[in-house]
């Protein structure tokens, strides 16, 4: 099972489940990076609630998904869009906590329960919009669940998952993601709350090989209808030109000292890893660019 997502409508029509897929994008990344298992749960979590998330969204809108703890992994962003494209960013990968008692990854101490997530929504118009929230848990499913409440007002169950083998990588990762609409009546909240609380963890679902819309099914009722099939892959959006621009940036007297120290420039970029090498001559036309630059600047 190749990474997927689905939109469901369920208890007649009052109720969306969106439920994914997410192992092989959160494997591409650990292994792109070298991340470590806890922090490949952590990342993993986030990708998946962002990969929902970007799902929601219509034609070229994007979102950024930003959770900012105290924890050592530091700054977790991830970026999707409703075409199911999605890559993920972490400040440090090489990080990883156990709990002693229970012997399972703890993403909380990983991420830190202090702290704020953001959801920062580019629906292409002046202004992005941008939902802000406290962490409440550093568990992130209950952090996204809280930011719908509170930011989106949207009345919301998240669930997320990884499960990582002793390799760092992940056997199973998912989760879903279930909003009632404003009409829902009072006793579909209930029997959805039952329903949710009665569930195994979704990592363990996925690993008993559960389909998506099997998962979805055990949280809605008879009406349950699968509305859309998305298909989740990782992309990147880095390129050489991109790079030149950001060192163009950098102004002249950054760029000349690359020239002179260096003799050239190598950047990384932290969402896919791929590395990108510029010559001194390549360095010498971002130079001249920059120079006009700032002469069209000081006029
Ligand atoms: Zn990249």
């Amino acid at each position: 099972m190749s990474d997927l997502l689905i939109k469901c409508l369920s208890y007649n029509q009052a109720v969306r489940i969106y439920v994914a897929n997410t192992k092989d994008i959160i494997n591409e990344i650990g292994d792109r990076l070298n991340y470590y298992p806890s922090a490949l749960a952590a990342m993993g979590r986030v990708l998946t609630v962002g990969a929902m998330i970007g799902s929601t969204l219509k034609g070229n809108e994007t979102v950024t998904v930003k959770v900012e703890g105290n924890g050592p992994i530091g700054l977790i962003m991830v970026d999707a869009n409703p075409k199911g494209e999605v890559r993920a960013y972490v400040q440090n990968p090489h990080c990883h906590f156990d709990n002693p008692e229970t012997h399972k990854l703890d993403v909380k101490s990983t991420v830190g329960d202090r702290g704020f997530i953001s959801v920062i929504k580019d629906l292409k118009l002046k202004e992005p919009f941008i939902g802000t929230v406290p962490i409440i848990s550093g568990e992130i499913a209950e952090d996204f669940a809280y930011y719908f409440n509170v930011s989106e007002q949207i009345l919301s169950a998240v669930a997320l998952g990884v499960l990582v083998d002793e390799d760092s990588r992940a056997v199973s990762a998912g989760g879903f993601m279930v909003q009632l609409l404003p009409n829902a009546p009072e006793e579909v909240v209930s029997r959805l709350e039952e329903k949710i609380k009665a569930l195994p963890p979704v990592s363990e679902l996925l690993n008993q090989g559960k389909t998506l819309e099997q998962i979805a099914g055990m949280i809605g009722d008879e009406t349950t209808t699968v509305i859309e099939t998305l298909p989740l892959v990782f992309k990147c959006s880095c390129s050489k030109e991109r790079f030149a621009r950001g060192i163009v940036s950098l102004g002249t007297e950054e760029i000349a000292k690359m020239i002179e120290e260096d003799k050239g420039a190598k950047t990384t970029c932290h969402f896919c890893g791929n590395e990108y090498y510029f010559s001194e001559s390549e360095l010498q036309t971002i130079l001249k660019e920059a120079t006009e630059k700032e002469n069209e600047l000081n006029k």
